[in-house]
């Protein structure tokens, strides 16, 4: 199995999560939904929020398109022209950009080597797992302080 291989395994840090992921349910029942509607190609977005030492508290979820369309079943490549649009729109509302989500069609909420590529210091990352078309679950990740794995962060259903 592709996600019990050492270079997986590699992937991750077993410390125990220092930050949570504050979002409201219904901000969860976007990104499973957008999930489910690519399925079975992988989905990507951006959370929209705040982020202080305890971690990240979101506001909005913003899909995104993805524009890996040779791997869309299992790689994803944000929209830079989406982004950039996005971070302008937000200037000066107090909000800003703190992390990516994406959908693992058929697999693990867990991060991939290539997700570790990709990923940003400061950023929360949220993967969907979706199985036959269903999301089931939602975990939440974020480089460890030496930027050279992934470390769980809680989440936290708020109001
Ligand atoms: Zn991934």
């Amino acid at each position: 199995m592709r996600f019990s291989s050492p270079a997986y395994l590699a992937v991750l840090d077993d410390a125990p999560a220092k930050t949570r992921l504050r979002i409201s349910s219904a901000c969860c029942a976007r990104m499973r939904e957008h999930a489910e509607s690519g399925y079975p190609l992988e989905v990507c977005g951006l959370l929209v929020g705040n982020m202080d030492r305890q971690g990240w508290r979101i506001a909005q979820i913003r899909p995104v398109e993805n524009l890996n369309r040779e791997r869309a079943a299992d790689r994803f490549q944000l929209d830079p022209a989406a982004y950039q649009a996005i971070d302008r729109e937000l200037r000066g509302t107090g909000l800003e950009i703190v992390g990516v989500y994406h959908s693992h069609p058929d697999c693990p909420a867990r991060p991939s080597p290539t997700d570790l590529d990709s990923a940003w210091e400061g950023f929360a990352y949220p993967i969907v797992s979706t199985r036959n078309g269903s999301a089931t679950n939602i975990l939440c990740w974020q480089l460890n302080d030496k930027g050279e794995r992934f470390r769980a962060v809680d989440i936290e259903i708020v109001a």
